[in-house]
């Protein structure tokens, strides 16, 4: 029974040495494993087409980063557990770029950034925290983690998921309609999904109250980029900042790069912790021997 790593050889480092002092027993390779039937756990960013022919006892495929989308999960064998990367720093470095990103939009940098450069001293008016309402789309460990990192700024705070929730100080919406309705600035951490490719669109901007902002920090292709140009161009759509496009990065000349309400960071809100996230696939390898829940394991219908 033998572990193998398949991405960043140097983080994959980090992690064979963390996988010989907590479980020296188990055969770790980076790389390629010298017998790939013996492959019972493997961790990656993607899986490679013959998975199934390559690795015929594979139990678990476990990705290096946050999200499962990078998988074909519909191709993958029916039998293999999928385990998204869970680790402390993400939700931690996810609450910094989320207080960056919502505090740079409600505080009009983008705009004062533009002044800058052209050399212009002209002040506009502060909008108070109370009459900025925030809300969250994606109710999960990110969604959480960015709401209560907004808390102490005394934004009014919603949040949308598909199951009702119940969060202290967070006004919980099931109805995208209603939660649209009273979000002047949007901050979307949904995983891409059949149902959530796209879902930042035309239709949904306009739903918005005029003048919304939007943080977009989820992935790429839930976002239609034409409809947000429309949008800002328009004026439905004050401002965003943007972590993740489709493709990443967009070609040269897409106008998103150089749109002066626009802050476009190459998807860096969240960078998994090789030695953290080590420590998570070790914990989770226990329990899955010890026949426990393992933390992390996706639902592959749902898609997350
Ligand atoms: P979770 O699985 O913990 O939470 C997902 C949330 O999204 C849940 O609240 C879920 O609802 C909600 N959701 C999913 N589908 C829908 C839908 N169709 N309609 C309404 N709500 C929906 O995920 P995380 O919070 O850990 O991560 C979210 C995503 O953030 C990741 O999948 C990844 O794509 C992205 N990410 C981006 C990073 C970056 O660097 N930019 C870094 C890390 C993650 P419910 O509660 O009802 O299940």
């Amino acid at each position: 029974m033998t572990v193998l790593y398949l991405s960043d050889p140097a983080r994959g480092a980090v992690f064979q040495a963390a996988f010989a002092a907590a479980l020296p027993d188990m055969p770790f390779h980076v790389g390629q494993a010298p017998d790939p039937k013996a492959v019972r756990y493997l961790v990656t960013w993607t899986a490679p087409d013959d998975l199934a022919a390559r690795f015929p006892n594979l139990r678990l495929i476990f990705s290096v980063g946050a999200g499962v989308d990078q998988f074909d999960l519909a191709a993958l064998p029916p039998h293999v557990g999928v385990v998204r990367m869970l680790e402390p720093g993400i939700p931690q470095q996810m609450q910094e770029y989320v207080t960056l990103a919502t505090l740079a939009l409600h505080r009009d940098l983008p705009a004062y950034l533009g002044q800058q450069r052209a050399g212009v001293w002209q002040a506009g008016k502060n909008l108070p925290a109370e009459e900025r309402r925030v809300g969250v789309m994606g109710l999960g460990q990110l969604g959480q983690a960015a709401l209560a990192a907004l808390r102490p700024f005394g934004f009014p705070l919603a949040g949308w998921s598909r199951k009702a929730r119940q969060i202290e100080g967070v006004a919980c919406f099931t109805d995208l309609d209603a939660f649209l309705a009273r979000t002047d600035l949007l901050i979307c951490l949904l995983p891409l999904t059949a149902e959530t490719e796209g879902i930042l669109n035309a239709g949904l901007f306009a739903r918005l109250p005029r003048g919304a902002r939007l943080v977009h920090a989820g992935r790429g292709r839930q976002l239609d980029h034409a409809a947000l140009l429309d949008a800002l161009d328009s004026g439905q759509v004050a401002g965003a900042v943007l972590d993740v496009t489709a493709p990443e990065p967009l070609p040269a000349n897409h106008p998103l790069w150089a749109h002066p309400r626009v802050i476009l960071t190459p998807h860096i809100a969240c960078q998994t912790r090789p030695g953290d996230g080590a420590r998570h696939v070790i914990a989770a390898i226990r329990a899955d021997l010890a026949g426990q829940p393992v933390a992390g394991l996706i639902d592959r219908i749902r898609g997350y």
